[in-house]
């Protein structure tokens, strides 16, 4: 991990990114009320997190 922990940084990446509570595709949108995932058609999105690691 040679990325920097700055939160502007952070925000910057992971801003506009939402990924899909069914099918976990990331989706990347301006407006997640308009955005739908493109795998499942689902609207359930959730905004995409730095903490992926602990995910389980
Ligand atoms: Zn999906």
């Amino acid at each position: 991990m040679a990325k920097p922990k700055d939160p502007v940084v952070e925000e910057r990446v992971f801003k506009n990114v939402y990924v899909c509570r069914k099918c976990n595709s990331k989706i990347r949108s301006g407006k997640i009320e308009k955005t739908k995932c493109r795998k499942c058609g689902s609207k359930s999105l959730r905004l995409k997190k730095k903490d992926m690691k602990t995910a389980g």
